[in-house]
């Protein structure tokens, strides 16, 4: 039994990171129009009490469509850093798609944590049971300077860190994810200690960890500075240890607290339901009324 579906939103991607093969494979952003992934949203919710928008790069959803930038909206109490594209966005999609199925919760597969806009946070905030309470928002690093490296112009650390602090402060249930990339071409110890100090101060509640290893073709081997072997192992089981640490201390605080579970899947006699931010719970499965979607008690 499964009670998770997959809604492709857009597909491609118009930056340029200088470790990632994905821009020349899958070219530039293309999405879909609304009406039409309103339409299959519908026919999945006959099947699937969850549904994960997913794409290459999701918070872009739109711009290939005449969105641009545009004004805050005086709704949001505190003002968020982020101002509300015109024209499609993935905000109006996730409006759009909870207004046509109220009765799906929708999640974000991946999203950069500073395309986190206005319309996204009111309904993370507002909606709880119709969009989780989870962002996977790649970090890649916590030093600026290994961000330029990157290619990653549209964050600094400053502002990742006060996007995720601003959602934090709203979400009473709030998992939080991040890819984290160890031994970039360059990086040096104190900004290996500049991410792990964000971690640190950060709600993460998983991370996952990629010791840097070059991929045939991308700009990032043409960067030299290579770091040594031995100290990308390092650092990234210091940034695991404390990812691992992270995860550990939220399922703590969690325990004994409710959950909205959806079921994920069986094996061995037990069912797995996955709750709003991203927490495994299993039940027997001789225990289970078979219902896709019910409260559970995080263990
Ligand atoms: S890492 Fe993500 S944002 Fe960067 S080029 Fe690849 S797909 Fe695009």
């Amino acid at each position: 039994m499964r009670s998770r579906g997959w809604l492709k939103i857009q597909d491609g991607c118009d930056e340029h990171c200088t470790f990632c093969a994905t821009t020349l494979a899958r070219g530039a952003n293309r999405s879909r129009p609304i009406p039409e992934l309103v339409a299959e949203a519908r026919a999945l919710s006959e099947h699937h009490a969850e549904l994960v928008l997913t794409g290459v790069h999701i918070g872009t959803y739109g711009r290939d469509r005449g969105s641009g930038l545009g004004t805050w909206d005086s709704e949001v109490p505190t003002r968020a850093p982020n101002p509300e594209p015109r024209g499609p966005s993935l905000g109006r999609l996730l409006e759009a798609l909870i207004a046509a199925v109220p009765r799906v919760r929708f999640r974000l597969s991946s999203i950069e944590a500073t395309e986190v806009d206005d319309a996204i946070a009111r309904l993370l905030i507002g909606a709880p049971r119709q969009l989780a309470a989870h962002l996977h928002a790649p970090l890649q690093s916590g030093s600026n300077r290994v961000l330029k490296r990157m290619g990653r112009h549209w964050y600094t650390a400053d502002a990742y860190r006060a996007r995720v602090e601003w959602l934090a402060a709203r979400l009473p249930v709030f998992g939080l994810g991040a890819d984290v990339i160890a031994g970039f071409p360059g990086e040096t110890a104190a900004d290996h200690r500049a991410t792990l100090a964000l971690i640190e101060a950060l709600p993460f509640t998983y991370l996952h960890v990629f010791p840097y290893s070059a991929r045939p073709g991308t700009a990032a081997m043409r960067l030299g500075e290579e770091v040594p072997a031995r100290a990308v192992r390092d650092r990234a089981s210091e940034l695991r240890l404390l990812g691992d640490a992270k995860k550990e201390a939220y399922r703590e605080k969690r325990k004994g607290q409710t959950g909205d579970g959806v079921v994920s899947g069986h094996a061995a006699g037990r069912l797995e339901l996955l709750t709003e931010d991203y927490l495994s719970v299993y039940l027997p499965t001789a225990a289970w009324d078979g219902r896709a979607r019910c409260e559970v008690t995080v263990d």
